[in-house]
This record gives structure tokens, sequence and C-alpha cells, in this order.
């Protein structure tokens, strides 16, 4: 038989049909080797097994049986063929039955013992296993403590990705492996080859987790690569240096001094601007600020807007929601329309006819708009500026490396400045904005007040709804957060007890108390608990018109309760809002509910965050405690990242994910070994100085996968 091919269609693997290669098409498996970097996206911890005494309804487990009794075949009323027998451990026995399964029978024995994966199930006052997976369990023979878990597609079944993973591993020797060998010697990583072997057919945890290592350094590796190929292209981009402005005009109509580690980031951004080389150029600045909710940052890029305006170039803000452009409309309209500048919004909503003016006035020197302000409406290609200088993005979390190198392609002239308030742990700052140069503003305005925060149970809800209803009585307004929209049917009980790439890592799955939902919890509110109240409902499936109403009508006064989604998380300025409740607290990441927390407290009253949670589990409990007791973005970043790994700082959309190879940047086990990422960086900062280009033969195969990483995922970008 010939050698199986990496690099030949899946039509080669033995038992891959025309059907079959469709299907798997369909799930953008092509090759042999698309289907051996297609990993198992958990796994089944069979080598933890434990007695039928210590299994619990419904959950899935291992259990290591003996047969006792002949197998008996059985036709049940509605014509099933039942099997059943009883098998037995030290602890005590239990029914194993199969519907169905005709020629199972004759797999087991008497006296032999096998080894169960399945949910032990209390029927009728009796113990019951349902159609286990089993594997016998023989002299010499070592079972699996791992057994993967593939994502299936349409008409692919787990017993054949099983198969045809099998087929597909004989040829796990002959991939190329794209790391040079000194680079993967110096950091102690297996193979390509066993990487692959050991994250489908795990033989240890040791020996996985040491192949995920390998896969993780891969990604950074290639992704750290991306970023210094993308900052060699950028260099070579010159724009005309700007001029100095002096902001004072500007700063003269605010009721305030800018704070130390405000007036350092305006220096930081009026430097990389006003830079002046040799030809009298600069390359672009690429900058990103980052402060907490609060700190002040809208002034810092109204100042380089002021800048730019004042050099007569055009200055872009686009923001994620509506309500963020609008509010950001409202600051920025007041300063510059006094100086002479025209100010624009531009949304989803913007009346057509509004649009059309907006992409003329944008286009054309005369009676032009200097500033414009908006969401991914500004990405239209109708939008065309007549002389863009400066674009800046604000909370645009999802706004990666690799999705900025979209905004950066249509505007390679222009100066880019990117804001967040999400606190990234310095190493992940390399990850995240590795192509950026940093600013930070750490300092707050003076007179901030905490916004004193309280983790607490179920049995504390009585209280809570007094504690609401005193705050609205004098006067204050409250926001209660959900983690969902509508009641949602439960979930999935099969993945309860799997292993994911993360649980390997750090422990996120926990039972998890039911969910609360803003549609119910909201109508719950108005009708049985505050009849007197005003109390409304916002959500991101409602129109946008509605969204802005409501948010309008809180902003206003005219709520006292505003029960909605995370969609109030960004940007809103509600001074009056004294208290956040957040419900299911434990869903969220710390940095969101540090996001959400920064909601109050933005008026002088006292303001409170109240955090709801039943869970029992460990990790939640760690966490709450942790936005209880502290108040800095960035310890509550790099808290969360030790007890819940970088998973939560990533976001990746899902068909990025399944595009580039299942495993993806979840990173997962990166913290368990937080100088991974500094190694693969640094190990790129390496090769790169010897190789800028990746334009060696040898790099050819890693040349081809950091491009295809930077492709695919800039072509996802919605
Ligand atoms: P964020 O960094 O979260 O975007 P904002 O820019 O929205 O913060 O600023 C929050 C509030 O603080 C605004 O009402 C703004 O007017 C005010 N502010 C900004 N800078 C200062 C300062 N130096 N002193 C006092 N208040 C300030
Ligand atoms: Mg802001």
């Amino acid at each position: 038989m010939p050698q199986l091919e990496p690099n030949a269609s899946v039509r080669s693997i033995k038992g891959i049909g025309p059907t079959a290669e469709k299907a798997l098409q369909k799930q953008g498996i092509f090759t042999v080797r698309d289907l051996l970097f297609r990993f198992p996206r958990a796994y089944e911890p069979r080598g933890n097994v434990i007695l039928l005494k210590d299994g619990t309804n419904g959950q899935k487990a291992a259990f290591k049986l003996t047969v006792q009794t002949v197998p008996r075949q059985v036709k049940t009323r509605n014509g099933m063929l039942l099997l059943s027998f009883r098998a037995a451990d030290e602890s005590g026995s239990v029914e194993v039955v199969f519907f169905n399964r005709k020629f199972i029978a004759s797999q087991f024995e008497i006296g032999h013992t096998y080894r169960f994966w399945g949910a032990l199930h209390r029927k009728g006052g009796r113990w019951q296993i349902s159609s286990p997976d089993f594997e016998e369990v023989k002299e010499g023979v070592v079972l699996a403590d791992y057994v993967p878990v593939y994502a299936l597609g349409e008409n692919i079944s787990r017993t054949m990705m099983m198969k045809w993973t099998t087929e597909a591993l004989a040829c796990a020797s002959s991939l190329e492996d794209i790391l040079p060998e000194d680079v993967r010697v110096k950091h102690k990583l297996p193979t390509v080859s066993t990487a692959i072997k050991e994250i489908h057919r795990p033989q240890n945890e040791q020996s996985l987790k040491n192949a995920l290592r390998r896969a993780t350094f891969d990604e950074l590796f290639c992704m750290a690569l991306g970023i210094s190929l993308s900052k060699n292209a950028h260099q070579s981009f010159r724009v005309p240096s700007m001029a100095y402005a002096d902001p004072t005009p500007l700063l003269e109509t605010l009721p305030y001094e800018l704070t130390g580690a405000q007036k350092r980031a305006v220096n930081d951004i009026y430097r990389d601007m006003t830079k002046k080389e040799a030809d009298g150029k600069c390359p672009p600045m690429r900058r990103i600020l980052i402060g907490d909710v609060g700190s002040g940052k809208t002034v810092c890029a109204a100042i380089a807007a002021f800048l730019t305006v004042s050099n007569g170039k055009q200055c872009a803000l686009m923001v994620p929601t509506e309500i963020l452009a609008t509010q950001h409309y409202k600051d920025f309209l007041p300063l510059f329309e006094g100086l002479g500048y025209k100010v624009k919004l531009l949304t989803g909503s913007t009346t057509l006819a509004q649009k059309r003016e907006i992409y003329r006035s944008l286009s054309q020197k005369e009676d032009r708009t200097d500033i414009v302000i908006g969401t991914h409406a500004l990405l239209s290609d109708k939008v065309v500026f007549d002389d863009l200088g400066l674009i800046i993005t604000d909370e645009q979390h999802r706004f990666g490396v690799l999705q900025r190198a979209r905004l950066k392609e249509r505007n390679e002239e222009s100066h880019l400045l990117v804001m967040s308030a999400t606190p990234i742990p310095r190493s992940l700052a390399l990850v995240l904005y590795g192509d950026l140069s940093l600013s930070r503003i750490d300092e707050m305005p003076k007179g901030r007040q905490r916004v004193d925060t309280f983790a607490v149970g179920e049995n504390y809800r009585q209280r809570l709804l007094s504690f609401m209803d005193k705050q609205v009585k004098e006067g204050g307004q409250v926001y209660v957060v959900c983690p969902s929209v509508e009641a949602k049917a439960t979930e999935d009980e099969d993945i309860e007890n799997e292993v994911d790439l993360r649980d390997l890592f750090f422990k996120t799955k926990e039972s998890a108390p039911p969910l609360k939902d803003a549609t119910t919890y909201a109508k719950h509110l108005k009708e049985s608990v505050f009849p007197h109240l005003r109390i409304a409902l916002l959500h991101g499936k409602m129109k946008q018109a509605e969204k802005d109403a409501t948010m309008a009508e809180f902003a206003a006064g005219n709520i006292d309760i505003l029960v909605s989604t995370t969609v109030i998380e960004v940007g809103v300025n509600v001074p009056n809002a004294t208290l956040m409740v957040v419900e299911n607290a434990e869903r969220f990441g710390l940095s969101q509910l540090h996001q959400l927390r920064g909601r109050v407290g933005r008026g002088l009253k006292k303001s409170y965050c109240i955090l709801l949670s039943d869970s029992k589990g460990e990790t939640a409990k760690a966490r709450l405690s942790v936005m209880a007791n502290c108040y800095d973005g960035y310890e509550i970043a790099e808290k969360d990242l030790l007890l819940r790994g970088p998973g939560d700082f990533f976001t990746f959309s899902e068909s990025a994910v399944r595009q580039s190879g299942g495993f993806s940047p979840t990173l997962a086990n990166l913290c368990a070994e937080s100088g991974l990422l500094q190694e693969a960086f640094e190990a790129a900062g390496e090769l790169a100085k010897l190789d800028p280009n990746l334009s060696a033969p040898e790099h050819a195969a890693l040349a081809r996968q950091v491009h295809t990483l930077f492709s695919i995922n800039e072509s996802t970008v919605s």
C-alpha cells in the first residue's frame, strides 16, 4: 500500500469515500494534514475510575466492572432490542444496558472486566448504566487515561473521527516541522509529529500537556513573527509630520486640569504625530492608550483629534456601539464646534439622506467634515476621506492585532490611536498589542469615589430587593445586569464531565447555578416586586432606536431600574446611577465585572455594586472575592489570568478558530507556564533578526503558516 501523504486529499485515508470527503470539506478539512491539525475539543478523563458507590445520578464517569450475568437480549414493547447484564465492582453492582446493538452481546463474558464510560442513572429504585462506551481490561493492554472528543460535523460520527484520525496518524512522522530545530531543542519542545500523536492519542496527562505546550508555542511564535512582519511592512509607510499645535484653546474649555497620567499620554501622542525625520516625514503612529474605566481617555483622544484638525486633516473615531458613539459625539461637539470645526455622527441608524450628506462632506474639500464619530458603519466602502490623518478606536476589545490589519490596510497613511479600558495583564499585552506602542493612564482624576462591592448569595435576595428600593427612594437609579436575554434550555449534559483543553490547566467547569435572564427578571420585578417603580428592559436584540430611547430615558432619570444584558458595559455615563446589581456574577470575566462596576460611582452619590452568585465552585468564589476586595483594574486582570487562564482575554470568532484548525488561539495552557509567551516572542525576535522577511528556503513552511494565520483572521473581521 502506498505511503499516506500529509498533503494528500483525505480521500487517501482508508474508509473515506466521496460522501465523507464532502462532509469533511464542509468542516474545512481537505487534506490528511488538515485532519491531523483538527484537534479534539475535549477529552474524557477515563483514567479517573471511580467506584459505583461514589457515582452520582446522571453524571458521566469511568467504572471498572466485572460482568456477573450472561447478557440477555429481549425485544421491548416498542420494538427495540434490549441487551442487559449485571456488572460489579468491589463497592456494588449495577445493570448495564444497551439498545439495538445486535452484535454487542458476544463482546461480554462473565468474569471479564471492562472499563465503562457512561452515566449512572437511577431507574425505579435500581442503578443502571445505559449505552456506555467500554473497553476490556486485559493483561498487557494499557487503556488511555484521556480519550479524545472531536467536534463533529454534519454526517460525521465519533466512531468515524476516531477511525480516520487513527489512520491519518500513520503519517504523522512525515509532517513538516515548521519550527527550526535549534528553537525546538532550546525550548524543550516535542517534535510536531510527537505532539500531534499525543494530542490525538495522549499517553498520559504530562505528555498531553507537553504536546499542547508545543502547539501553543507554535501559535505564539507565528503570531509574534506575524507582528514583526507587519511592523516591518509598516515602517516603510511615511506620512508628512504634523506641526505642533498648542492645545490650550481646547483645554481652556474643560472644567478640570489634566491628571499627570493624561498629560504623559498626550505627550506620547504628540511626540509620535509630530516626529520629523530627515525627509520631513515619519512612520504613522500606532499607539494604544489603556486606562481604567473613568480614567479620562476621551479627553486625550480629543486632544489628539485637535492636533489632527489643526493640521488641516480629518479624524475618525470608531466605537462598538451606537450608544457610545452618541455619547462621544456629545462630548466632542461642544469642544470642536466652538473652535470652528465640523463634527458628524455616523451610525447604523443615521438616515440614508444624512449618510449621503456625510459621505459627501467627508470626501470633498468644500464644507468638509473634520471629525466623524461612528460605529462599524465607518468601515463601509462608501466612506471615503478627503485627507484622513488619524483613526481612533475606543473600547474595541474585540479588535485584536490581526483585526487591526484590516483597518490599517485601508488607511496605511493615517495615524492610529487605540483606546481600551480592559486592563490587560502585562504578559498578554505583547500578544494583543505587540504591534502597538503603549501608553497607560494609571491615575484616576481626583475625588473619585470607590464603589463598595459585595459578593452575596441567593439568601441575600430579600435584603437586596429592599436595598434597591431604598436606593430609588433616595433618588438614585439601579442597573441590574443578567447574563442572557431570554430563558434558555438547559445546557447539553454531555459536556458536563469532559475535560476541555482549558480544564487541563484550570478548573473552569464548576456546577453552574441556573441562569437569570433579563426578560423574565424584568417582568418579575415589574409585576411582583416593584409595581410602583419604573422598570425597563434593555438588550442587544432590541432595535437600535428602542435601545437608544430606553438609554436616553434612563439617563434623563425617567427609569428607576434598568434590567439589561451587558450592552450597557461600555462607555455609558449616567452619574445618577448608584447601584449595579449583577446576576449570575460567576458567568462574567472579572474584567467585565470591573467594567460593569465602573458604570456607577460616576456622580457625587455614594455607589454600590452587588454581585449575586449561588455558585459553590471554589474558583467562582475566589474570583468574586477578588472583586469585593480589589479596585485596581490591573490587579484584577492579573488575578483573573491566574484563576481562569488567558482565554477570557482573547475573543476569536468561531469561524476563525474552525478555519485555523480547531485548537487555535485559546492559548489555554499558556498561563500554566506563563514564561512560554515570553519564550516564544523572544525566539521569534531572534529569528526575525536573522531572516526579517522569512524568505530563507528553510523557513518556507513557517512563512506559509504565518501568512495563513494572519490572512484567515483578517478575512473573518465582520
Ligand atoms: P474613560 O477613560 O473611561 O473613557 P472618560 O474619558 O469617559 O473615561 O472620563 C470619565 C469622566 O471623567 C468624564 O466625565 C470626564 O469629564 C471626567 N474627567 C476626565 N479627566 C478628568 C480630570 N483630569 N479631572 C476630572 N475629571 C476628569
Ligand atoms: Mg471611555
